[in-house]
């Protein structure tokens, strides 16, 4: 039965900008404290894939907030030579102190290997949470980079005042860097989590006893307000480009009428994961930093920064700032 008459809007704008006004304080900290800003690296294939634009808008952020963002271009050549040469950097940019985190750029052009890449990045530096010790950690519960969608999806959640502990939360889509992760997050704050995916034979049936959503499917519209339990929390993860628009993958003027609040699209998940991919760069930076300058001060001498500095154990909340 439909009972809501307008979902609150959960929109991300206003809490990316509190991110970012903390960011770009802690870089300012940082400039002060080690003379030079902290660096990111954007790793990339190819200039033509549709996530340019994602990661030219990170890039920009970058400047925004005085970090020292960078595009680090691997050449054209055959998929064999690319991997390599993309591996190579990856060891490269991992060695170089004054980058504290790495993205490489997803999807990865066909014919390259997923695994020797994510292999590749220093855990310390991989502040979208894809190398397997950091997905590990985060299996565990315990401290280590989250991929930052995901962790965009929850910040919503604990910004808007959503009570997680006991409720009810489905997920759509269990992909390694979206859904997956969200999951063990949710888990994590005692939320019963179930997993839905395209082989799920009723996803009404799941939805319709939810009290958080969260969708990340890739399909414009999958989820309908027929389907959601009246004052659910919709967090829609989906970016679909549909007519030249960009819409998400809950089809937003049905949803609006049964949830209780929901994010829009574009405008709630999006904006708020970028400013949380930088905070974590900031949080790379401080730890890389601490670990230096506690081992010259041990033994002298300044080392390669450790992984265990960025991926502490023990504790329950994710990465944040
Ligand atoms: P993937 O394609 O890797 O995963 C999609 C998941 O959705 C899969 O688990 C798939 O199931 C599931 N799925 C597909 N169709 C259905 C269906 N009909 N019913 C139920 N489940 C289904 O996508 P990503 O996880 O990388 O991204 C998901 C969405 O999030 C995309 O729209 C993407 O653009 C967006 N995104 C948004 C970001 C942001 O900042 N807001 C950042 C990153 C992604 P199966 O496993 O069985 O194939």
């Amino acid at each position: 039965m439909i009972v809501s008459a307008g979902a609150r809007l959960l929109e991300g704008a206003p809490i990316a900008s509190e991110i970012r006004a903390g960011v770009a304080a802690d870089v300012a900290a940082f400039v002060a404290a080690h003379g030079r800003p902290p660096g990111l690296a954007v790793v990339v294939c190819g200039r033509d894939a549709p996530s340019m634009v994602y990661l030219e808008r990170i890039l920009k952020a970058c400047a925004a907030a005085g970090i020292d963002g960078r595009l680090r271009e691997i050449p054209d050549g055959s998929s064999e030579e690319q991997e390599l040469a993309l591996v190579a950097a990856l060891g490269e940019l991992n060695e170089d102190p004054s980058v504290a985190g790495i993205i490489v750029q997803m999807p990865l052009p066909k014919g390259i290997r997923l695994r020797p890449v994510v292999d590749a990045i220093d855990p310390a530096k991989d502040i979208d949470g894809i190398h397997p010790l950091n997905a590990g950690l985060l299996r565990l519960g315990w401290d280590g980079f989250v991929p930052a969608t995901s962790h965009a999806a929850m910040e919503m959640l604990h910004r808007s005042g959503v009570e997680i502990r006991g409720a009810e939360a489905v997920v759509v889509g269990r992909s390694p860097v979206v859904g997956m992760p969200a999951a063990f997050m949710l888990t994590r704050e005692d939320a019963t989590v179930t997993v839905c995916h395209s082989r799920t034979r009723d996803l009404p049936s799941h939805l319709r006893r939810a009290d958080i959503v969260v969708v990340a499917a890739g399909r414009p519209g999958l989820v309908t307000g027929e389907m959601l339990k009246p004052g659910a929390v919709v967090i829609d993860v989906g970016i679909n480009v549909v007519d030249g628009r960009i819409v998400g993958d809950v089809d937003f003027e049905s949803a609006r009428q049964v949830a209780g609040a929901i994010t829009p699209v574009p405008g709630g998940v999006g904006p708020l994961t970028n400013a949380l991919l930088l905070a974590h760069l900031v949080r790379a930076a401080q730890k890389q930093a601490a670990a230096a300058a506690g081992a010259t001060t041990s033994a002298g001498v300044t080392p390669a920064v450790s992984t265990a500095a960025a991926t502490t154990p023990a504790t329950t909340t994710p990465a944040t700032t």
